[in-house]
């Protein structure tokens, strides 16, 4: 499948349109879900252009794990959570919106969350925990 360079993580990674951004590395960005189905969703990406799983090469991949873990463990430290839901949808037909790979990291039980992209953030708080997770990072 063909790659779509204007999707809003494309932009994002190109900083076209703002993000609040708590690591980044040559490989990977990490910033927060403007619509949280928790406290702390945290989405992470790689800088390589792969729509789902299967467009990304294990190599690229590693790096994008590494900085799952990464985060992970600093939204457990910051936020005082036991667990944390790890999620990743691939192509439209499994939910999937936004065509640049990437994994949603929510720091609540399953059970506990609020429906996918449903409802905007705010903006306020959301600024505020990525000051802390960037931080703890
Ligand atoms: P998915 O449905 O798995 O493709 O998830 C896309 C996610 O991106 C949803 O959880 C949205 O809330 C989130 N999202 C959409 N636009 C933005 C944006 N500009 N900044 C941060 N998160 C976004």
């Amino acid at each position: 499948m063909s790659y779509d360079s204007n999707n809003i993580f494309a932009k994002i990674l190109r900083d076209e349109i703002p993000s609040f951004k708590v690591y980044e590395d040559d490989y990977t960005l990490a910033f927060m879900d403007i619509m949280p189905q928790a406290e702390g969703h945290t989405l992470v990406i790689p800088k390589f252009e792969a729509e789902t799983l299967l467009d990304i090469p294990a190599d690229e991949l590693t790096h994008t794990m590494t900085t799952v873990q990464k985060v992970m463990s600093a939204l457990k430290s910051t936020l005082g959570v036991d667990g944390v839901v790890l999620m990743q949808l691939n192509g439209s037909a499994a939910g999937q919106t936004v065509p640049h790979l990437h994994f949603h990291l929510i720091p609540e039980h399953l059970s506990k969350l609020n429906r996918h992209g449903a409802q905007m953030g705010d903006m306020d708080k959301i600024k505020a925990l990525a000051d802390k997770i960037r931080a703890a990072l």
